[in-house]
């Protein structure tokens, strides 16, 4: 008998054998991955516990929906429970790996169709494994004139995984869980179910009306464990006529106040085109070189250091950096108005003629990423520490200026008191304001290690005590992150678990959700 060095929560090492010759007989035996050597790609965490808390038992590679099917029998006879990747990349939030050890990775990559894009619609239907560059390039072929709607790490990620974990791209279809119409599910039990109108046979708006009939079900298979998303309708951004950017300069910490709210007036007017950023120096400096480039001392830059830090190379304490579609005269007539709203909150510089040279060229705001180009220039910020370690906390404000700063304010004092660096990132909305916190560390430096894990719990149990919730988190923090949103949604949530999946086979404890 061969055994497994993890194996399922209360499976056998003769059950998980006879479930493991299920799927090679499902999938072919070069589909079914159950040696350690072949499981690193799965294992790999980046953040700051041990990679062993999240060890696979083995991965499985489907290609089509009906071995989907299968495999969710053999899982359901066997109680083996399958964690779902579309990609896996989830940088900065476990990547590839399960809430908890010893669950079955899915891994759906080969599941890689265009099935169709509509050219008069900008929609395309497409399966888990498609990332935005084949997307892209697909376009670019059919010389359609659309734009693909990418967050960060574009290239690499599929708008499926994105979407399902409420991602954020840099044109007009931003918030990628309102950018989409229609899912295929997979349910535990088998049943194939389609959201929105898809059910209707013959349907002709499945990609195009979101709500479909009676209650609105496509949420629940966001962030969830109720079932394996195999199609989603995706939305597609129509070329614009034309695009410019502007960045405003702020040289006081308190200039975030007026910086905030007068991006929230100028957007909820519609004037701002799409979301926007606001940046701090440090992070401005950060994104261009490694920080032993221009410190040397150990913990977080104090205050006064930074500051003079920041003088000495002319850079500002927040840049606001946004973007205008429309044609020459439509641009000309939004960008004076910026001008007159930002002059009104005494910045340093608004620069308008200029803006696409500035630094970092990437994010909400920035004019190539507003246009549908794709880069990796985000993750160069992976070598401010370098040594490999990265968790990303990801809380969200109200568009006010007083409560971002608020939030700010604990988010730097949480970071300062274990050691690390607060690299401010603001990702502006009309109404809301998500950030993205990361803590930078050395994976081989234990203490680092220890202080990372222990600063992010901080930062989650603080900003959530002054009312700051976290849309998303890190695969290991996610009970924590359930139990902060109280038992009544908890309970619910459960409940719908015991309902759809009684066997608790798929992802336990995604989101928190156990059976
Ligand atoms: P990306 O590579 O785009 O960052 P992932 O593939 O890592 O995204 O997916 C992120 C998370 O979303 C996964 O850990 C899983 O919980 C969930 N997920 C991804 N794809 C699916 C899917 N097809 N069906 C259900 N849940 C999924």
């Amino acid at each position: 008998m061969t055994s497994y060095p993890i194996l399922p929560a209360g499976v056998s090492a003769t059950a998980f054998g006879k479930a493991l010759d299920e799927f090679r007989s499902i999938l072919g035996a070069g589909h079914v991955l159950a040696e350690p050597e072949r499981l690193t790609a799965y294992r790999k965490v980046y953040v700051a516990v041990s990679e062993d808390a999240h060890a696979p038992s083995a991965a499985l590679l489907p290609s089509t929906v009906p071995e989907i099917q299968q495999i969710l029998a053999v899982c359901t006879r066997y109680k083996v429970p399958v964690w779902t990747i579309s990609t896996g990349r989830n940088i900065g939030m476990g990547s590839a790996t399960a809430a908890t050890r010893g669950q079955v990775i899915l891994d759906l990559k080969r599941m890689n169709r265009i099935i169709e894009v509509d050219a008069e619609l900008g929609t395309a239907l497409i399966e888990p494994g498609v990332t935005y560059l084949d997307l892209k390039n697909y376009l670019e072929e059919h010389r359609l004139p659309f734009w693909v709607d990418a967050p960060s790490p574009g290239p690499i990620v599929s708008p499926i995984g994105n979407t399902l974990e409420r991602g954020h791209g840099y044109t007009t279809n931003q918030d990628h869980v309102y950018a989409f119409s229609g899912m295929e599910v997979v349910l535990a039990n088998g049943d194939v179910l389609r959201t929105g109108m898809g059910p209707l046979p013959h349907c002709k708006s499945w990609q195009a009306f979101r709500s479909g009939y009676g209650p609105y079900i496509d949420g629940l298979f966001t962030q969830s464990n109720y079932g394996i998303v195999t199609k989603m309708g995706i939305w597609l951004t129509p070329v614009q006529e034309g695009a410019r950017s502007f960045v405003v300069y702020y040289d006081r910490h308190e200039d975030l106040v007026p910086a905030v709210d007068t991006f929230r007036q100028l957007r909820l007017a519609g004037i701002i085109s799409v979301s926007g950023s606001i940046l701090d120096g440090l992070t401005l400096l950060g994104f261009g070189q490694p920080r032993s480039s221009f410190w040397s001392g150990s913990g977080a830059i104090p205050r006064a250091e930074l500051d003079a830090l920041l003088r000495q190379k002319g850079l500002p304490q927040w840049r606001v950096g946004g973007v205008v579609y429309g044609d020459e005269e439509e641009t000309a007539i939004k960008l004076r108005k910026i001008r007159r709203a930002f002059e009104a909150s005494r910045p340093r510089e608004i620069l308008i003629e200029d803006s696409s040279n500035v630094r970092p060229s990437w994010g909400e705001g920035d004019l190539a990423s507003a246009t549908g180009q794709l880069s990796l220039d985000a993750f160069r910020i992976l070598n401010f520490i370098g040594g490999g370690g990265v968790l990303f906390h990801m809380p969200v404000s109200a568009m006010k200026g007083r409560y971002v700063q608020e939030l700010c304010t604990i988010s730097e004092n949480v970071l300062r008191r274990h050691g690390f660096d607060y690299l401010s990132m603001n990702w502006c909305s009309d109404r809301d304001m998500h950030q993205t916190t990361g803590i930078f560390f050395d994976r081989s430096d234990p203490a680092q290690l220890q202080a990372a894990h222990a600063c992010y719990h901080a930062l989650m149990q603080e900003t959530s005590a002054a009312g700051f919730g976290n849309y998303r988190v890190s695969t290991h923090y996610m009970d924590e992150a359930a139990e902060l949103f109280g038992p009544e949604l908890r309970g619910f949530l459960r409940s719908i678990k015991r309902a759809v999946d009684p066997a608790g086979i798929l992802a336990p404890g995604k989101s928190g959700i156990h059976l």
